[in-house]
């Protein structure tokens, strides 16, 4: 007997017929004697609609009630889920986040998790109760209803599975596993049995939308095993597990790319003490998330190039910050440059094989791409190239570190 923990997303949930397909996996999953726990996401498309309808009373809002708002999407779910497995002539039942209760702390519309109550679960899970549990909602200190930030129906399941030591979490979606790449750009792309929690990170991050990045946090944190798996296959998925459970590590496990890159360029920049910090600093107050980051030597001893990434949707209140600490700072001029694409190389088994980087600047140069910014860290290299390169650049090293299906 196992315990495990499903977590259907938004496509997986659209709509009735979808719900009652779902609510079959679990059945599956208990019939085989397991104890689960289904977590569910709004049908797809909701919560966006949600969302915009706060957008629409216009002005500032009052957080709490905007997660009272979007909290609702996953709550009718939830009940709708839990019908659908009594009719398949199953216990179950619905638990919202407060009922169960999912603590968290109060900030609304990204809540973090500080608590999970499961001793009534277990106790309904040992009696052979299905647990249907609305992802992306908790409970704060002030016994308001929280949400967990976009893409947060995946944590409530991280979280109940690391709560409950739960075997396995499920997390069935709309693709059957995480990919090298990119499918759509390389066909040669294979799916990969297992990934580390470390390397799903850093592609969570870079853009491939899968699994929300603070959810692999969490199972990493807490070592849940984690599968990504497609609702619409029956097909294993890709399975998130610590480096050990890995036996044949690649060097490199993937290639992943974010289009969501912004470059700007400070050019005649002062040569002088403090003037990173000048500039970086008014940066950071504004809360803009600075990447990547390359200054040259200055040639005349004078003034300098400085060149970093920021996220696209923070360009425009970078430039404006820039901007107005420009003569103070001493910067000649600013370029901003929005056709930038991020790729990057990932895998464990870099940090104990040299030569990674250099593979990858040989290819793009042997494509005639140009590499505009670099960086690196233990586990990815990830260079800034301009977007039109960007497709060409990740087939040729989906190839060049032999990732091609055969
Ligand atoms: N429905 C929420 C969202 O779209 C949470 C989720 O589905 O993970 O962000
Ligand atoms: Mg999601």
């Amino acid at each position: 007997m196992a315990r495990i923990v499903q977590k259907f997303g938004g496509t997986s949930v659209a709509d009735i017929e979808r719900i009652k397909n779902a609510a079959l996996r679990a059945k599956s999953e208990h019939d085989a004697g397991n104890e689960v726990v289904v977590v569910v996401s709004a049908m797809s498309g909701v919560t966006n609609q949600l969302v915009a309808y706060v957008d629409q009373m216009g002005g500032l809002f009052d957080a709490r009630e905007y997660d009272v708002v979007v909290a609702s999407g996953e709550q009718s779910n939830a009940g709708l889920m839990a019908l659908a497995l009594q009719a398949l002539g199953i216990q179950a039942r619905s638990w919202l986040g407060w009922q169960i209760a999912i603590e968290t702390d109060d900030v609304h519309g990204k809540a973090r998790i500080t608590g999970i109550e499961t001793a009534e679960l277990e106790k309904r899970l040992a009696d052979g109760e299905i647990a249907v549990v609305p992802g992306f909602q908790g409970i704060s200190p002030a016994n308001r209803v929280t949400t967990l930030g976009r893409g947060g129906s995946d944590l409530t399941a991280v979280a109940l599975a690391g709560a409950l030591k739960a075997d396995r979490c499920d997390i069935y979606t709309d693709v059957d596993g995480i990919y090298t790449t990119d499918p759509r750009i390389v066909s040669k792309a294979q799916k990969l049995d297992k990934i580390t929690y470390e390397e799903m990170l850093e592609m969570a991050s870079l853009g491939s939308k899968v699994l929300q990045t603070r959810s692999v946090e969490l199972a990493m944190n807490h070592k849940v095993r984690v599968q990504v798996r497609s609702s619409f296959e029956d097909s294993p998925g890709t399975i998130v597990v610590s480096e050990d459970e890995i036996v044949e590590q690649q060097v490199v496990s993937g290639i992943s790319q974010s289009t969501d890159e912004a470059k700007i360029t400070l050019l005649k920049v002062a040569d002088q003490p403090g003037v990173a910090a000048a500039i970086f600093g008014p940066l950071a107050d504004a809360a803009v998330n600075v990447d990547m980051i390359v200054q040259n030597i200055s040639e005349d001893g004078n003034t300098t190039d400085l060149t970093f990434t920021v996220g696209m949707a923070d360009l425009e209140k970078a430039v404006a910050v820039l901007e107005k600490n420009q003569a103070e700072i001493g910067v000649g001029e600013i370029v901003a440059d929005s056709d930038v694409v991020k790729i990057s190389v990932v895998g464990v088994g870099m940090r104990s094989h040299a030569g990674v980087a250099q593979k990858m600047f040989m290819t793009l140069a042997e494509k005639g791409i140009n590499i505009k910014v670099i960086s690196t860290s233990e586990i990815k290299v990830s260079v800034l190239v301009a977007e039109e390169y960007g497709e060409l650049a990740i087939r040729a090293l989906h190839t060049a570190y032999g990732l091609d299906a055969d």
